[in-house]
């Protein structure tokens, strides 16, 4: 039996409040108001446990690609369990599932990356990739090549280094970050920062401001590039067309690694299987994570490249770097399960050429709505900005947060699962939902804007 059928919703709620410190959360503030208890996933539906049932328009929280209650994978790791749970890859050993993995994801990477190097998560990947292009230069003779430049509102994990490499003010307020070695240059965000420009003109100058960095740090002390092809959790900043190819011009110019880290645009979610593909990005090193194992287990890796790999491993000594669960043979069985469903039910080919557009057509109407300053998706990823006074961009909000955060509650209230982001709603449903889920879906949002809408005029908030 589910463990969470063994107790009461209230014993539970209870002792989550009195013993679980939640991530990303004010403790007291949700002791005092109480957590959903989720209980099953099937498809795109999760339920908690006082019966209520949510279109899950956040794929877990943007991992679950196939969908909730796949028992393939769960058979996976069931089988892969009782011959194997665990074995380390330290001490001159390997397993079965890791191969197997690392061989895959070497057919599916850009750029010819064909190298896997496993972890945890997405924030240990980050790690990762901070020690590895700090050590690669240093193998090259170029020791004082050590700062990586990365994004403002970027969003790269929560350990030390990833938050260091993530440009989350509020996350660097707390605990002495940005770790030395890492500087932030502007987001591509047009609808917040593009001004008077167009989103052609912004994107170039964003991406300009890349060589600027370079230039003023001196290139002799740049080690990498990192950003996420779409920004994911800084709110679904979709960069405008002109800025990849200006990222990766000025990357081919200089002497500097390029880090995409696809650990949310991978694996299908912008209708290829990963955003570098998309954009055409040509990376040295690529975090991934997420929709790896679509969240079944907990999994990450950095993918690297023949560049950065001739001089890691052509050197010949002991990388001394590593965890427990490096290649860990059941989470490599899930993540394995996992992608052979994405193949065989074609679910990237899916986003690109049936449901992407589909679901894309019905949420960029959403822009006509009276309090969505813009609506926009690439693939299966997509964000609302909300706005007090269409169409002007220039207002937003008072109490930035506030909008999103009630928009949200109703959202919940109303059986749908978006995220706030400020106050834009975000979206980036499982790959597997159906077309009249989408619709659903969609039937939910329009109903949650509305009611927000009100909420917000009966508050004064907006006219
Ligand atoms: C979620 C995320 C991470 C961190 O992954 P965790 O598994 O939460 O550590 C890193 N980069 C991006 C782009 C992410 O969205």
């Amino acid at each position: 039996m589910a463990s969470s059928n063994l107790y009461p919703t209230a014993e539970l709620r209870s002792a989550d409040a009195r013993h679980y410190l939640h991530p990303f959360t004010d403790f007291k503030a949700l002791a005092a108001e109480g957590s959903r208890v989720m209980v099953r996933g099937e498809g795109v539906w999760i339920e908690d446990s006082d019966g209520n049932r949510y279109l899950d328009g956040m794929a877990g929280l943007w991992c679950t690609n196939v969908g909730h209650g796949r028992s393939e994978i769960a058979d996976a790791v069931h089988d892969q369990m009782k011959e194997l749970a665990f074995y380390n890859s330290f001490f001159k050993t390997t397993n079965a599932p890791a191969i197997r993995l690392a061989e895959k994801l070497s057919t599916l990477a850009p750029n010819g990356m064909s190298r896997a190097f496993f972890c945890g998560s997405g924030s240990e990947a980050n790690d990762t990739i901070l020690r590895m292009v700090r050590y690669y230069w240093s193998l090259l003779g170029k020791p004082s090549k050590d700062i990586v430049i990365s994004r403002v509102n970027g969003y790269h994990g929560s350990t030390m280094a990833g938050a260091s490499l993530g440009g989350m003010k509020l996350m660097h307020s707390q605990g002495g970050m940005p770790i030395p070695g890492i500087v932030h240059i502007s987001q591509p965000y047009w609808f917040a920062e593009g001004g008077d420009l167009s989103p052609a003109e912004f994107g170039l100058l964003a991406a300009r401001e890349l060589e600027k960095k370079i230039d003023e740090l001196g290139e002799n002390r740049v080690a990498a590039f990192i950003a996420e092809p779409i920004q994911g959790a800084g709110g679904v900043i979709i960069p405008p067309e002109t800025y990849w190819p200006e990222i990766s011009r000025i990357c081919a110019e200089r002497e500097i690694l390029l880090i995409a880290d696809e650990v949310i645009c991978g694996f299908g979610r912008t209708g290829k299987w990963f955003g570098s593909h998309y954009y055409n990005i040509k990376p040295d090193l690529m975090p991934i994570a997420k929709g790896l194992t679509s969240g079944y287990l907990p999994m990450g890796a950095v993918m690297v490249s023949d560049r950065v790999a001739e001089v890691v491993v052509g050197i010949g000594e002991e990388f001394f770097h590593g965890y427990t669960y490096s290649g860990h043979p059941t989470c490599a069985a899930a993540a394995l399960a996992n992608l052979a469903i994405i193949e065989r039910e074609g679910l990237v080919d899916r986003v690109a050429n049936d449901i992407g557009p589909y679901f894309q057509k019905q949420w960029l109407a959403l822009g006509d709505h009276p309090l969505v300053g813009e609506a926009r998706m690439v693939g299966l990823i997509g964000a609302l900005e909300l706005v007090p006074n269409k169409p002007s961009r220039r207002e937003k909000f008072a109490d930035t947060g506030k909008v999103g955060t009630i928009c949200r509650d109703i959202s919940f209230k109303n059986g749908l699962v978006m995220r706030a982001t400020r106050d834009s709603m975000i979206i980036s449903p499982p790959l597997v939902i159906k077309h009249d889920e989408a619709d659903e879906l969609i039937r939910r949002a329009t109903k949650t804007l509305d009611e927000t809408h009100h909420v917000l005029q009966a508050q004064g908030l907006m006219r």
